[in-house]
């Protein structure tokens, strides 16, 4: 399987994909549920364009599904509902009149499993979401996004010479580099990333938090970590997420990391991010 090297069918409509700036994400009031089981309450918070924005906390406190609200990937289970606006520079993502595909190819996603097509080229991975679009690239487009993006994602001068090698073979955490190259191809303005070192070794780990720390200037990041080394050595600015015996998930202080690391002002997040619970 190797369509980026077949001809191509039908016209290339686009030289290459516009360039376009990191954009601020702002949540306003999130409140979310699974059947009637409210598992945030309504969380506010700004992502600042071309920041990287650390979400902390214990397990079960909210944190992926409030990644998820943030380009609608909640809509995928069925039982979610949610309440509040998400905000990408002042556009309302949740508006009835926008498509969700847009929203999501604006505001890409990166998992903690890295997930390539494992059968499909490294190269066609990387250009796998541009069908999504409805952009149609020519042949040279194509090779120059693959570079572009794979450059970006710290993985080109590995794969330059085996593009047509499955995505399947690489290691772990060039699988991962290749998802960031694949979510990057889209030019997305938002990337947002769950836990997506957490099933990598440390050296792997190292490589993708200086991607991260080199993305920011293309692409607004929201992390999800539970490593705070990582939050302090990535994140620009933290927020700290806890649920309360059997209340749902709230945030309990966001800030400048360092700040946060510092001069935590409430006692359960110098608690947490000291490592007490
Ligand atoms: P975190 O990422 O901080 O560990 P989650 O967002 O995964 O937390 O989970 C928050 C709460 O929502 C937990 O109580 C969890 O059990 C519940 N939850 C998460 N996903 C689902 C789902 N698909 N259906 C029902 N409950 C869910
Ligand atoms: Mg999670």
């Amino acid at each position: 399987f190797d369509s980026w090297f077949a001809p191509d069918t039908g016209a290339a409509t686009t030289e290459s994909i516009p360039t376009i700036a990191p954009a601020t994400l702002d949540a306003r009031e999130i409140s979310a549920w699974f059947g009637d089981h409210k598992v945030l309450d309504r969380v506010s918070l700004t992502m600042p364009a071309g920041r990287v924005t650390a979400l902390i906390g214990p397990s079960g406190c909210g944190k992926s599904t409030f990644l998820r609200t943030l380009n609608r990937m909640h809509e995928l289970v069925p039982s979610a509902s949610l309440a509040g606006e998400v905000l990408l520079d002042d556009v309302d993502i949740y508006d009835a009149s926008r498509r969700i595909t847009e929203a999501r190819r604006q505001i890409g996603m990166v998992f903690q499993k890295p997930n390539p097509f494992p059968a499909m080229s490294i190269a066609d991975n990387v250009l796998a979401g541009l069908a999504l679009t409805g952009i149609k690239l020519d042949k040279g487009a194509k090779t120059d996004l693959v570079e572009e993006t794979l450059t970006k994602a710290g993985l080109w001068n590995e794969v330059k010479d085996r593009l047509r090698q499955a995505g399947g073979g690489l290691s772990g955490g060039q699988q991962q580099r290749l998802c960031i190259a694949r979510s990057l191809a889209v030019r997305p303005r938002v990337l947002l990333m769950d836990e997506p070192c957490s099933a990598l070794d440390p050296t792997s780990t190292r490589r993708i938090e200086q991607t991260i720390t080199e993305l920011a200037q293309d692409v607004t990041v929201v992390i999800v970590t539970h490593n705070m080394q990582q939050a302090q050595r990535v994140s620009d600015r933290c927020a700290f997420f806890l649920a309360e015996a059997g209340t749902p998930g709230a945030i309990v202080e966001h800030g400048p990391t360092e700040a946060m690391f510092g001069s935590p002002q409430d006692a359960r997040t110098a608690d947490y991010v000291n490592g007490r619970f």
